[in-house]
């Protein structure tokens, strides 16, 4: 495994953090608790894992982020941007940031060839011509894909299909790329060629996953979400020795893995 570089990453002092999130809380339309009061702030820059086991609130977390789920207490600020659901103009701007990779790339790609999918979002923004063809050759060449622009989406492996996924994020050049079990039903061959395309990236990531060796790997800070609050935020490497606070929160890592020996 190769250890997390050490930050290129470190984010900027001064500038307006990627990702704020203050005192969010939710409860589902049934009465369901989800958040209670979530703070967490990203840096420009930087890359976080969301750790925690199945209920934790991880996934009512992210589907806040752009504005897919709001009406609870709380503020989320996207580069600066409030979320504010009631406000289109600006809702549209803050799903241009919040770049949203799901768990299942044919649940992105939808289109004849794959340059159309990656064209879809700035197209949507009005982009045209050179200016377009640029965005979707940038964006394809950043996830290793330019060769296969002209081919259908459904013809590649899964693999490829989820650094396309990528790529049509990418594309339009979010604030934000926040990934969902990026790892997961990859080979580990796609897995590593994945992980050596998001290490290559210059953009802030928030990642979602069970997969502790590939937090460990991609991502110097990780926050532990559990009941619906932040019950850890530190480098990966301290939560991932700490062997009590892994098992209080149903977090496993796979037999074998020393992660104090991967991230020495
Ligand atoms: P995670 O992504 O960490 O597994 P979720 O955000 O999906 O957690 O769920 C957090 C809590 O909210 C859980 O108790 C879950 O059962 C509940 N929940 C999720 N979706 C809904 C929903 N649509 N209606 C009611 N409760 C929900």
């Amino acid at each position: 495994m190769t250890p997390s570089p050490e930050p290129p990453l470190a984010s900027t002092p001064g500038a307006v953090p990627s990702l704020e999130v203050k005192g969010l809380a939710y409860a589902y339309p049934d009465g369901t608790q989800a958040l209670y009061g979530v703070d967490v702030t990203i840096g420009r820059g930087e890359r976080v894992a969301l750790l925690g086991p199945n209920g934790a609130g991880k996934t009512t977390l992210v589907l806040h982020l752009n504005g897919i789920l709001n009406g609870g207490l709380g503020e989320v600020r996207v580069g600066g941007l409030q979320v504010d659901p009631k406000d289109k103009k600006s809702l549209r701007e803050i799903r241009r940031r919040v770049g949203i990779v799901f768990q299942d790339p044919d649940d992105q790609l939808f289109m004849p060839t794959v340059r159309e999918d990656v064209a879809f979002g700035p197209a949507n923004l009005g982009m045209r011509g050179a200016e377009l063809d640029r965005r979707v050759r940038d964006a394809l060449g950043r996830v290793g894909m330019l060769d296969v622009a002209d081919r259908p989406p459904q013809h590649l492996s899964f693999g490829q299909r989820r650094r396309v996924a990528v790529a049509t994020v990418l594309a339009m050049e979010p604030e934000i790329l926040v990934l969902d079990e990026p790892s997961s039903n990859l080979d580990p061959a796609s897995r590593r060629e994945l992980a050596e395309i998001l290490l290559s990236l210059d953009v802030t990531v928030l990642m979602v996953t069970h997969d502790l060796p590939y937090a460990a790997e991609l991502c110097p800070r990780s926050v532990i979400l559990s009941g619906g609050v932040i019950a850890a935020d530190a480098p990966t490497r301290d939560l991932l020795t700490d062997a009590d606070l892994l098992k209080i929160h149903r977090l496993e890592l796979p037999f074998g893995f020393d992660p104090a020996a991967a991230l020495r």
